[in-house]
């Protein structure tokens, strides 16, 4: 008796109505019991609307989202002769095996409650970064246990410096044993001694500080790269809103409405005409009347809750694609998305870069983008509190990307005050407000 191989919802994208047919006829050929005929009648349905959900998710499937980065003008990528010594805690030694540019990186090994530090001092060519942010390469084995991550930068053997913090404690862009650009400019300092002048830099130090357990961390550069002031002379603020609460229509909209400001809202599909939720008609008033993006969130409200990494990789393709099929079948254009709770690994991003060209983690991270290098499935949030209006005068002064994000709007979450104070500190600083694709596709363009 031939067995009878059905197809598997979610694969055989190229295949399956071939198996399915030739599993029907084997069946009725081997005049095969009802249940089998059953099993083949009550899944195709399901067999179907996955199928159809691939197909179309394949046809819209995101062009492949690169980083996105500018000439880095390089103080080091810790080559032979990089000049750099340990001036506290573990020692640095050229790692030829991992690395990232050339062929070695630096390795240390930082101890709980012994920073290691490591510096060049008197650089022969001072470097000007002046409208410049700086870019830091960096991996860590653990990244949870690292407390800090400093860059010093001045002059005359650090008589001058600025502290520029890229990681606190809870604010780490970034995985175990991937390699990350930490991107510093002023917006990150967080003291100084004296005045040192960016035209003139000549000595560079990083502190890194680790709790709990040893973490081995590798440097790969440091360079700077533009604050990209020529494309966004005043920075750029995104509005996102995750899930998909009415009030985001109702009163979101209503309070950015005052300037014509657009925003994101990352929908989760199965609340869409849901009680307290937004509608259809209401998604679609704000894409084709108001110029907002509709991006996505999960499809089911159980993944949602579970969080990409809390099911298979297979459920949560699964879940993205008919995600992104439900958005393009229903005429929404955006290729942007939204880790659930701000959870991802390398395999959830790996996914996501097949179905949408931008990502907003939700970890707590007060950072901002800098717009001279982005990786766009990492993009970085700033809260909906009192940080939110430190990061639009900060892009206004010294460039990049303020992501700032809610989930309702008035009683249960963002208040009206709040959101109208942040409204109104983007447009007397002149800072433009853009939804995530019209941020790419002017970097892009
Ligand atoms: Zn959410």
């Amino acid at each position: 008796m031939a067995d009878i191989n059905l197809p598997v919802p979610g694969s055989d994208f190229n295949t399956w109505g071939e198996k399915l047919n030739t599993a029907v006829t084997v069946a009725n050929d081997q005049g095969e019991p009802a249940n089998v005929r059953n099993i083949v009648s009550t899944d195709i349905a399901t067999v179907g609307s996955d199928i159809e959900g691939a197909l179309s998710a394949k046809i819209s499937q995101a062009p492949a989202s690169p980083p996105l980065s500018v000439f880095t003008d390089w103080w080091t990528t810790f080559q032979t002769g990089h000049g750099y010594t340990s001036y506290a805690g573990g020692a640095i030694v050229a790692d030829t095996d991992d690395y990232l540019f050339g062929s070695q990186s630096l390795r240390t090994v930082v101890t709980p409650g012994t920073p290691s530090k490591i510096r060049n001092l008197n650089y022969t060519s001072p470097f000007d970064w002046t409208s410049k942010h700086i870019v830091l390469w960096i991996k860590a084995d653990n990244v949870t246990n690292i407390s800090e991550l400093s860059l010093y930068i001045g002059d005359s053997n650090f008589g001058n410096y600025y502290r520029l913090i890229g990681w606190g404690n809870s604010a780490k862009q970034t995985l175990d044993n991937r390699w990350t650009p930490v991107v510093l400019s002023l917006a990150s300092k967080a003291s100084n001694g004296g005045i040192p002048a960016q035209n003139n830099a000549e000595d560079v130090q990083i502190s890194i500080a680790s709790v709990n357990a040893p973490v081995t961390v590798w440097f790969g550069g440091i360079g700077a790269v533009p604050d990209m002031k020529a494309k966004f002379p005043t920075g750029v603020v995104t509005f996102s809103f995750d899930d998909g609460f009415d009030s985001v229509y109702t009163d979101g909209r209503r309070i950015m409405d005052k300037y014509g400001y657009p925003g994101v809202l990352y929908i989760i599909k199965e609340w869409v005409d849901g009680a307290g939720k937004v509608s259809m008609d209401q998604l679609h008033r704000l894409e084709n009347l108001h110029g907002w993006e509709i991006g996505g969130h999960s499809y089911s409200d159980a993944v949602h809750t579970a969080r990409a990494t809390g099911v298979t990789p297979e459920e949560f393709e699964q879940d993205i694609k008919l995600l992104k099929a439900w958005l393009r079948n229903n005429g929404f254009t955006s290729d942007s998305y939204c880790y659930p709770g701000g959870e991802q690994n390398q395999t959830v991003i790996d996914i996501v870069r097949r179905y949408f060209n931008t990502a907003r983690d939700t970890e707590g991270n007060p950072k901002l983008n800098g717009l001279g290098y982005l990786d766009p499935l990492m993009l970085c949030q700033t809260g909906p509190g009192s940080g939110a209006l430190n990061a639009i005068a900060n892009v206004a002064d010294y460039g990049g990307w303020a992501f700032l994000y809610a989930h309702k709007v008035g009683t249960g979450g963002i208040s009206f005050t709040d959101l109208e104070a942040q409204v109104e500190a983007c447009k007397t600083a002149g800072v433009e407000v853009l939804t995530p694709q019209q941020v790419v596709d002017r970097l892009k363009g």
